[in-house]
């Protein structure tokens, strides 16, 4: 499914974004989004292959840049945020990287439970901690400047599976520390939002649905009956980075093909 990318067209011209985990999969569709909506936009990842992946990119002439790094490095994730001076500065955090450990709830290892957690949640509060303490000096110099903090939560933050104890928590914990920030940063004009797909073609996903009896299940809990694409979650950060969505702060967008909707079916 191909989503409509001519609306978004120079939505964000001028504006500078950074977008973890952008390597690959849904940070990269956000990546893409971003530029071609005008966004210099850089891209961080812990895999060497966000530098070839943003050098393709630019061959396309989007305004791309990528960096090396890990979301749960303090001092590198401050230096990144401090290099978007050169850019103009900071309007738009995506605080995206994620990594998923399953294994059953009785044998899953603290080193796992850890793993996924220091990713997920703690990288995500060190990047968006530096995105906000950048975008709250800009304020002071030029009122009203604002900014968007987008974070990659999921549908596992309310909806569990038994085998990602770590994952559930992270993006539990991911959603309610958005809504923290979404109040602490409203004072400054700051908006924080996140995201929650649902199953999205990406690396983790078909790590998860590995046959077709996985993705027969997969579907059959997905009302429009498909699994969804990282362009379409692209177009939503589009849409939380941009003045479109000015009065939004403090939420959760769902993705999901419906799926939670079937909560609430009385069928
Ligand atoms: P992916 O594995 O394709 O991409 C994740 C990227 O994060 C990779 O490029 C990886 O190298 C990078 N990364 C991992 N650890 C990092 C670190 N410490 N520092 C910097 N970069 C790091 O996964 P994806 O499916 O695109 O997932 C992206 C986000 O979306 C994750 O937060 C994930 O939990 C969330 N999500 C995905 C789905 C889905 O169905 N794919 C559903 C719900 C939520």
């Amino acid at each position: 499914m191909a989503s409509s990318r001519i609306w978004a067209q120079g939505l964000l011209h001028d504006k500078t974004a950074i977008v973890t985990g952008g390597a690959a999969g849904i940070g990269l569709a956000c990546v893409k989004a971003l530029s071609q909506a005008g966004c210099n936009t850089i891209a961080v990842d812990i895999d060497e292959q966000v530098l070839s992946a943003m050098q393709g990119l630019r061959a396309q002439g989007l305004p791309v840049h990528s960096i090396v790094g890990d979301v749960r490095d303090r001092m590198q994730m401050q230096k990144i945020v401090q290099s978007t001076e050169a850019l103009g500065g900071l309007d738009i955090m995506v605080a995206n990287a994620g990594i998923v450990r399953t294994a059953d709830f009785l044998e899953m290892t603290d080193t796992d439970f850890d793993a996924v957690l220091d990713v997920n949640l703690k990288g995500a509060f060190i990047t968006c901690q530096e995105a906000a303490r950048k975008m709250v000096n800009q304020n002071e110099h030029s009122p009203g400047r604002g900014g968007s903090i987008i974070t990659m939560s999921s549908v596992n933050a309310v909806m569990a599976i038994p085998t990602c104890a770590g994952y559930n928590a992270s993006k539990g914990g991911l959603s309610n520390l958005t809504r923290c920030m979404a109040l602490a940063l409203a004072p400054h004009s700051i908006r924080a939002n996140a995201i929650g797909p649902g199953s999205i073609m990406t690396q983790v996903l078909q790590s998860v649905v590995t046959d077709e009896a996985a993705r027969h299940r997969a579907l059959s809990r997905t009302p429009l009956g498909r699994i969804g694409e990282p362009d379409e979650i692209g177009q939503i950060a589009v849409f939380l980075a941009s003045p479109a969505s000015s009065y939004i702060t403090g939420q959760t967008i769902y993705a999901d093909g419906g799926r939670m909707a079937l909560n609430y079916t009385c069928e």
